[in-house]
């Protein structure tokens, strides 16, 4: 008996990895699957580039991620496209994701000078005879592994900051999406083809294990958390410190005050957006008693009206197959847990596709308010103020993101959230603002890629004293009498001593 194919379930067939589209089972494209050795092989050509690249120095490589970015930016309709076809993500989506990336890649482009670059830090009293010097220097080669599910915004967000930061970066996508993949990589070296500045591996999980492994300088992954343990324990033999960017179970908090109909609007787009497959996605809402009934007849009015299919639909297929069961179980037991469905449910499950899902008053101990559900699906309960929402919100050990809806207490609830990020009165936002650190807490990983801290995650500090004038009291020598000792004892005790 021949196994049937699952639609969008890759292949390895003759050494080769098939892609094919969630919706149609349309083959995408093929490339060879990489062997230990041969990740081996790249990573050392990457080294190689490393100090090319780096010997660039800002202003060069500044001048060249940009004109990626002018690439990019020219072929936006045709990578969305093939985002389309590949995952399965509906164009407009796919568009304004690559427009994300595109302002990420800007962004580091310009900055990483500034940021990382050379300067000098202000000295003190002590040690007021020497001069300090920061500067942030490259690591070598950056290891990237990329989910799916943003196959351009995630990898960008890690190499095109490890890249301005004169890293060069071998990538691993998805083996539901390397395709895109390719395409990212093989951009950037049609403007950069002197050196193999972004490469990409491909194949299944091994070969991001292998990439792991390989003695790259620095292992940026993003993907699920059990995935992301994994990484890191494979980086610990090696010492390779390690960037995660793990899952998450975002909440959006409605308050008394909040606009409603924005409040519902940017919730319907927050949690099923990309079919719910997103790591910043709202999955769980909590609404205060006083306006519950009214948000959720917003929410499941504008729900009920998208669109679900392969082209031209707001929602798309879900792209992994095997998440599809998740989805389904995560339905049935809210229900049977006591939980409503005010729209959807279970028969919504309909492979490729799931319909919109508005579970209310579901137990807390469920599986779609505990673990990640990436479905467009969502949970709402009811909460009595602000106080309980932010409890229950913060009782997961996820914390990515989170959105907060309301006028006086939103930035103070926001702050409240246990989350890398927050958005007031808007969702996702975050990730979208170059200028901000992106990234999580506690299960959602550690380490930030975009803005400064991003930059600054793709260079070691160095640090470097200068002596500018002879030590008044030598501290740092053995010629030190003790008259010395006895002055810096007085000094101690003047500068530092007082009570207050
Ligand atoms: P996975 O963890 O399954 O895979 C992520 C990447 O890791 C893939 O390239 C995968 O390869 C690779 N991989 C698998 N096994 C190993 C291994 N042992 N060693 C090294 N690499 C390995 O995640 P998904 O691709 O399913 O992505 C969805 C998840 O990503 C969700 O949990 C989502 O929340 C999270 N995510 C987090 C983001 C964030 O910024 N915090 C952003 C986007 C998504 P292969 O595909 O071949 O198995």
């Amino acid at each position: 008996m021949t196994a049937v194919h699952v639609p969008g379930t890759p292949i390895v067939s003759e050494g080769r990895l098939v892609s094919t589209s969630p919706a149609t089972g349309t083959e995408v494209g093929r490339l060879p699957v990489s062997a230990e050795a041969d990740v081996a092989r790249v990573v050392d050509r990457a080294r190689e580039a490393a100090g090319w690249w780096a010997g660039l120095g800002f202003a060069g490589r500044r001048g060249r991620l940009l004109r990626w970015r002018g690439v990019l930016a020219r072929r936006i309709e045709e990578l969305a496209e093939l985002m389309h076809a590949e995952g399965g993500k509906p164009v407009p989506d796919a568009i304004v994701e690559v427009l994300t990336a595109i302002e990420h890649i800007d962004w580091a482009a310009r900055n990483a000078g500034r940021v990382l670059g050379p300067r000098r830090v202000r000295s003190r009293l002590v040690l007021a005879e020497f001069s300090g010097h920061l500067e942030y220097q490259p690591y070598g080669v950056v290891g990237v592994i990329g989910p799916w599910n943003y196959p351009i915004f995630t990898p960008v967000g890690s190499s095109a900051y490890a890249l301005a930061a004169g890293n060069t970066v071998v990538l691993k996508p998805s083996e539901y999406t390397p395709v895109v993949g390719q395409w990212l990589v093989d951009s950037l070296a049609e403007v950069v083809p002197e050196q193999p500045v972004f490469t990409a591996v491909h194949g299944l999980g091994d070969v991001g294990a292998a990439l792991c492994r390989s003695g790259v300088d620095k292992l940026a992954f993003t993907g699920s958390t059990v995935t992301a343990k994994k990484v890191m324990a494979a980086c610990a033999e090696t010492l390779t410190p390690v960037l995660l960017e793990a899952g998450g179970k975002d909440a959006m908090i409605v308050d008394s005050d909040a606009d409603l109909d924005a409040a519902a609007e940017a919730c319907v787009w927050g949690g099923l957006t990309n079919a719910g497959q997103t790591c910043i996605g709202i999955e769980r809402v909590y609404a205060v008693e006083p306006v519950f009934d009214a948000f959720v007849g917003k929410v499941v009015e504008r729900a009920s009206r998208l669109t679900v299919g392969a082209d031209g639909a707001d929602i798309g297929p879900i792209t992994m197959p095997g998440q599809l069961d998740v989805i389904r179980r995560h339905i049935d037991d809210a229900l049977a847990r006591g939980g409503q469905a005010v729209l959807g449910g279970t028969d919504a499950v309909q492979p490729p596709y799931v319909r919109p899902t508005i579970l209310v008053d579901v137990p807390e101990d469920s599986l779609a308010v505990r673990e990640e559900t990436f479905g467009p699906t969502l949970t709402i309960n009811r909460v009595r103020d602000a106080d309980e929402a932010v409890a229950r919100a913060n009782a997961l050990p996820y914390g990515l993101g989170g959105s907060v809806f309301g006028r006086r207490r939103a930035v103070a609830i926001a702050r409240r959230l246990r989350s890398g990020m927050a958005a007031v009165n808007s969702t996702l936002t975050f990730a979208g603002m170059s200028t901000l650190p992106f990234g999580g807490v506690g299960e959602s990983g550690f380490g930030r890629i975009h803005g400064e801290d991003g930059l600054r995650e793709f260079g070691r500090p160095k640090a470097i004293t200068r002596r500018r004038a002879r030590s008044l009291l030598p501290a740092t020598t053995f010629e030190r009498t003790p008259a010395d000792v006895a002055r810096l004892v007085k000094v101690t005790k003047l500068l530092y001593g007082r009570r207050r």
